[in-house]
C-alpha cells in the first residue's frame, strides 16, 4: 500500500532534504573536484563515487516515502465493542492484540497509533517528518538506509574539502573571484555536512540500539521493557533488514522485511 500524507511539516522536511543533497552534489562536483582534480581519472572516480552514494540515498529516501511502513489495516465489519474485555470477537483471539479506540480496530502486540498519520503502525517507532512517514515494522530497514547514505555523504563531502584544498586550483590562481566563491561554497558545504552528519550519526546510534534491545522507540518512553524471549543479535537485525546475506541489507531495492507469522494473522 503505497502512501503520501499531506502534512505540510513533512512536505517542508522533504523539500529541504532534497535541496540539501542536490546542492552538496553541485557543490562537490562543482566546487571540489572540477577546480582541482579534473585533470585525472581521481576527479572521475570521485565524481562516480559521490554520485554512486546520492543515487542510493535518494533510493533509499523514496521507499522510506513511499513504503507503506505497517499500516494495521481497518476490519471489514465495525466491531462490537461490548464484547471486547471477554475477547470474543476478537479476530484472532490472542490476548496480547490491543483495541485501538481511534482506528476501531483490533491491532497486533507492538503496533501504536500514529496521530499524524491516523492509523495505527506495526511496530512503529516514531513519525519522521523527513520522510513524511512513519518509521515502522516494514520501513525501518529504509530509513536506516537513508541514514547510512546521509552519514556517507556528509563523510565523503568533508574529505573531498580536505582533498581539493590540498591540491592545486589552477582556476583559483587566475581569479581571485573564482577563489571567493569556492571558499564559500567550501564553508556551506562544511557546515551542512557537519550538521547532517552529526544528526544521522546520533540517530543512527538510537535505531541500532532499539533493534539490538528489541524496544522500539515508543515502548521506551512507555517503559514497557521487552517481555519477549532475548533473541539474538543476528535474529533481530534480520527481522528488520530481511533475510538475505548481510550484504544486501546496505541496498535499498531488496523486498521488505515481512514477518510471515504475524502477517499471516490479518488472514481472518
Ligand atoms: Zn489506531
Ligand atoms: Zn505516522
Amino acid at each position: 500500500m503505497a502512501v503520501f500524507r499531506f502534512d505540510p511539516c513533512g512536505i517542508i522536511c522533504i523539500i529541504l532534504t532534497y535541496l540539501a543533497v542536490f546542492y552538496a552534489d553541485y557543490a562537490v562536483v562543482e566546487w571540489m573536484v572540477i577546480p582541482t582534480m579534473s585533470q585525472s581519472l581521481w576527479g572521475a572516480f570521485n565524481v562516480v563515487c559521490f554520485n554512486t552514494i546520492v543515487f542510493l540515498l535518494i533510493m533509499a529516501h523514496l521507499r522510506a516515502v513511499f513504503s507503506d511502513p505497517g499500516i494495521v489495516p481497518f476490519p471489514d465489519n465495525n466491531l462490537d465493542f461490548s464484547d471486547m474485555h471477554s475477547g470474543a470477537g476478537s479476530p484472532v483471539n490472542k490476548e496480547d492484540w490491543t483495541v485501538c479506540s481511534r482506528c476501531e480496530t483490533y491491532r497486533p502486540p507492538r503496533a501504536h497509533h500514529c496521530r499524524i498519520c491516523g492509523r495505527c503502525v506495526r511496530r512503529m517507532d516514531h513519525h519522521c517528518p523527513w520522510i513524511n512517514n512513519c518509521v515502522g515494522e516494514l520501513n525501518q530497514k529504509y530509513f536506516i538506509q537513508f541514514l547510512v547514505f546521509v552519514g556517507l555523504a556528509s563523510l565523503y563531502s568533508v574529505a573531498m574539502v580536505v582533498i581539493s584544498w590540498t591540491v592545486d586550483c589552477t582556476d583559483c590562481k587566475k581569479e581571485m573571484v573564482f577563489r571567493e566563491h569556492r571558499v564559500i561554497h567550501t564553508v556551506i558545504l562544511l557546515i551542512e555536512s557537519i550538521l547532517f552528519g552529526v544528526f544521522v550519526g546520533a540517530i543512527m546510534c538510537d535505531q541500532f540500539q532499539a533493534i539490538l534491545s528489541d524496544e522500539t522507540a515508543i515502548e521506551h518512553l512507555q517503559k514497557k521493557g521487552p517481555h519477549r524471549p532475548r533473541k539474538p543479535k543476528m535474529a533481530l537485525l534480520s527481522e528488520v533488514f530481511g533475510r538475505g546475506s548481510p550484504l544486501l541489507w546496505i541496498f535499498p531495492c531488496q523486498s521488505p522485511p515481512r514477518n510471515i507469522e504475524n502477517l499471516a494473522s490479518y488472514e481472518v
